[in-house]
Order: structure tokens, then sequence, then C-alpha cells
């Protein structure tokens, strides 16, 4: 088969490899469309603790199952099918609490398993006995349920801040994470919803989000902007869809009192410490929480809200690459220009 295979730090080739085959109680998937997430191009850069060169990255992808492994039930052959990303173990403290994201012994597609810019994709057993798998409803195409990985995350964020009927939130970063945040936070009834961004032209490209107000910090005074939408209050909820220091300090400032502060971008690992007033936090009485992947069943919903049509997959697919081409997909992504960049076997 045809795969982009990462060998090392900034070394991606692109190849023939050997097709691998279901065994007992493994799926094997023609990838129909994998999705370039902001990881993935810092895996090429940077490499990741969890990732063990060579490896073939890629894990927001949809495909077709072509063989079904010894024990597996439940598939059919041309089934079309999500996999969810994060991969927990079902058996330790946090799995059995429910919370699978936060899994002691988690497992991800395209870090610890071969991933989606492949042609083909072996679905270990575990990811089937976790219920990682997920049917695309009909009139889905692949490429908009590829997108169920990055929406499940946000889903599992919104759950952790507690975004509900009436709640104001404030999204900082106009990125394809910010864009979904803003149309997630008005599928849960939040109102008002208003998006920053330093960036003129991601604040114009977030407009099909139908949020209530885009702003831009450095040319309007974001905490005046949000009291005039909301009432004189600051936001219920801010979430940080940035992996910006400057943004999180920021934020602490914008949150209403007993409001809610997601840090749910990461800052590079070079760069993890900011410096925050926590006296906000102290007098606010301010709930701050992190957001990492998701769970399994998040995926479940973030399919059924791309089925809605709440969110529509192809708003946010702004480029598609042949594999081939897996290098300039990478720097498409890695541009900012567009949302999603779609990578299609
Ligand atoms: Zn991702
Ligand atoms: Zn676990």
């Amino acid at each position: 088969m045809k795969a982009a295979m990462v060998r090392g730090i900034e070394d991606l080739i692109y190849g023939e490899f050997p097709t691998p085959k279901a065994g007992k109680g493994e799926l094997l998937l023609q990838v129909k469309a994998c999705a370039v997430c902001g990881t993935d191009v810092k895996v090429y850069h940077y490499g990741h603790r969890l990732i063990k060169f060579p490896r073939i990255t890629g894990h927001e992808l949809s495909g077709e199952v072509k063989e079904i492994g010894e024990g597996v039930s439940g598939f059919s052959s041309d089934d079309r099918v999500q996999v969810a990303a994060a991969i927990p173990c079902g058996e330790c403290y946090y799995c059995r609490l429910g919370i699978q994201a936060m899994c002691d012994n988690l497992k991800a597609i395209g870090y610890h398993y071969d991933g989606g810019f492949a042609e083909y994709i072996l679905i270990p057993e575990r990811v089937l006995a976790n219920d990682c798998v997920n049917k695309i409803p009909s009139g889905l195409a692949y490429e908009e349920a590829a997108l169920a990985e990055p929406i499940a995350c946000c889903i599992n964020g919104q759950e952790i801040s507690g975004v509900g009927l009436g709640d104001s939130v404030l999204v900082i970063g106009a990125g394809p994470m910010g864009c979904i945040h803003a149309q997630l936070a008005r599928v849960k009834g939040a109102s008002p919803v208003i998006i920053s961004d330093v960036d003129d032209e991601r604040l114009k490209m977030a407009e099909f989000t139908g949020a209530d107000r885009f702003v831009n910090p450095t040319k309007e005074k974001l905490s005046e902007v949000i009291k005039k939408e909301n009432g004189g209050r600051l936001a219920d909820h801010v979430i940080v869809a940035a992996g910006s220091g400057p943004a999180q300090t920021q934020a602490l400032e914008m949150a209403a009192k007993r409001g809610s502060v997601n840090f749910f971008g990461g800052l590079p690992k070079t760069q993890p410490t900011v410096n925050l007033d926590t006296n906000l936090i102290h007098y606010g009485e301010l709930k701050v929480v992190g957001t990492h992947g998701s769970a399994p069943r998040h995926n479940k919903i973030a399919l059924k809200i791309l089925t809605s049509g709440a969110i529509n997959g192809k708003d946010y697919i702004t480029s598609v690459f042949p594999l081939a081409e897996i290098k300039e997909a990478l720097t498409a992504a890695e541009s900012c220009r567009g949302l999603k960049v779609i990578v299609k076997p």
C-alpha cells in the first residue's frame, strides 16, 4: 500500500509499504479521508513523547471496512466507519469512572498505532473492544465524518467547562477548534457567543459559525465588547482554543464571577509556564480547567451533530490533498490560512 511514514524529526517519506492483514479481533480499513491536525504538524517538526519513529501518523480518519478478523462481530465488508483516536484501556480507575480521556493506559491512533495517512489502516483489537469504531450515518461524507474526532475533543471540553443554556461564551482563537467551539456552544443553547482573534483574516473566515460578535482585541477592548453584548457582565465561560500563554493570561480577565476558563489548547512544551493573576481566580471564584482529548462516546455525539447539520463539516474543509502530497498538506495546515485540510489516499 501507499503510505506516508514519519521516520524521524522532519523526515517524512511517501512510498510503498506492506499492507497489514486483519488478524484475530482486528479490522482492516481502507482509509477514505484523514484530516490534518495541528499535532500532526508538531509531530513532524518536533516529535512527540508518545511516538517511537518510524510511525504513520494521522488520527482524524474515516474509512471502509475491507477485512474482518476472526471473532469480530457487528461489522460487514464495505461498512463506512469513523474511528476515535484516543483508545482507553477500559479497566483503569478513570475508565471505570467513565472518564476515558484520562485513562491511565491511553493509547492513540497515529501515536502508538499506525494512523490514517495511508491507503489502509489496521484497527487493533483494543480499539474495537473499547467501542472506538463508529458506523457513519448515511448522508454524511467520509471527509465530514473525519471531523468527528476534533469535534469530540470540543464536546469533551464544553462538558468540562459546563457550558449550558443561556450561558455567555467567549472563544479565544478563530482556528478550526475555535470555530467548532463557537458552533457547539450554540448547539448547547449558549448566548451570546463571541470569538476573539488577533488575526482579522481568521476572524473573517470564522463568520460562517454564526457567532454573535467577532473581536480583534488589538483593535477593540475585549472586556468592553463582552460586557456590551452580555448585559454588563463578562463571559460565563472562556475557552482558549489557541496554544498561547498571553491568551491564557487574558482569558482569566474575561471571565465573569463564578465563570469558567478552559485552557483547551496546550502550550509548546518548551514554554509551558505562564504568569497568571491568580487573584482573579480567588476573588471571582473562577473554575480553571483544561481539556485533553475525548472519550469514545464523544465521537458518537460528534457524528450525530454532524449528521444533524448543526455543524456542517463542509464549512470546515478548506483544502483536500492526495496522500502523495502529504508534505504540501502539512504545510497548508501549518500556514493557518484555511480551516481543516483533508488528505485522501
Ligand atoms: Zn487531532
Ligand atoms: Zn483506562
